[in-house]
């Protein structure tokens, strides 16, 4: 498996138009368990980050997914904008220099990554948020090979098993007992990027 400049950029403009045509149902899980705006925050981010991606003549994939990072954190509002962009500006560190990476290389950024969204958000995974999607993708990819659809797979299995947790974390605690029987949006735009990665691992 080789992941190249080319297949990074793939991934943030598949991503893109994922959350473009899945914004109104990721807001509606948002209006169950918290104040239904995921989906436009997911949408204004990955829009902006798709584009300069799609024109950036960068080869670094460090800088690429760094570029992608800062645009995040500025353009997302909520919770989830600077979540999103830690994991993406602490993966970018590691892939710093690289115009491609092994699977070793990626999982150690996605590492980078998980770390820190459980230190920005203060969670760990089994608290109903994004982090119940990457914890167990990383997992995977630390310990296979990746297969695209495997990737996929795992995404969309964790994302449903957010349906029946009580959530500790954001807004969505707020809700108590309340948030069960709820996919967590955040779940939901991690397992639409994932199945992003697995496109662009595949084409
Ligand atoms: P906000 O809640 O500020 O409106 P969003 O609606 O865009 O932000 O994002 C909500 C999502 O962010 C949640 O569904 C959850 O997955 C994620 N989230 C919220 N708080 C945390 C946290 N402390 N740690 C990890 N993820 C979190
Ligand atoms: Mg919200
Ligand atoms: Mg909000």
């Amino acid at each position: 498996m080789e992941l190249t400049t080319n297949v990074m950029k793939y991934w943030l403009v598949t991503a893109d138009e994922k959350m473009q045509t899945h914004k109104e149902y990721l807001s509606e899980l948002d209006q169950a368990i918290g104040d239904g705006d995921h989906g436009h925050n997911m949408a204004r981010g990955f829009q902006v980050a798709a584009e300069n991606a799609k024109e950036s003549t960068e080869e670094d994939i460090g800088a690429l997914m760094k570029a992608a990072a800062m645009t995040l954190i500025s353009k997302v509002g909520g919770a989830s904008g600077p979540l999103y962009g830690t994991a993406f500006l602490k993966a970018s560190d590691k892939w710093k220099g690289k115009t491609s990476l092994s699977k070793d290389e990626f999982a150690e950024g996605l590492e980078a990554a998980v770390e820190g969204i459980k230190t920005r958000g203060k969670a760990e995974a089994g608290s109903k948020t994004m982090l119940d999607v990457w914890t167990p993708v990383l997992d995977y990819v630390q310990h296979h090979d990746i297969a695209a659809p495997d990737v996929s797979a795992k995404a969309k299995e964790s994302m449903e098993q957010t349906e029946s947790m009580k959530a500790e974390k954001g807004r969505a605690s707020y809700y108590g007992e309340e948030s069960i029987s709820h996919i967590d949006p955040g779940a939901y735009s991690s397992y639409l990027l994932f199945e992003a990665l697995a496109e662009a691992l595949d084409k």
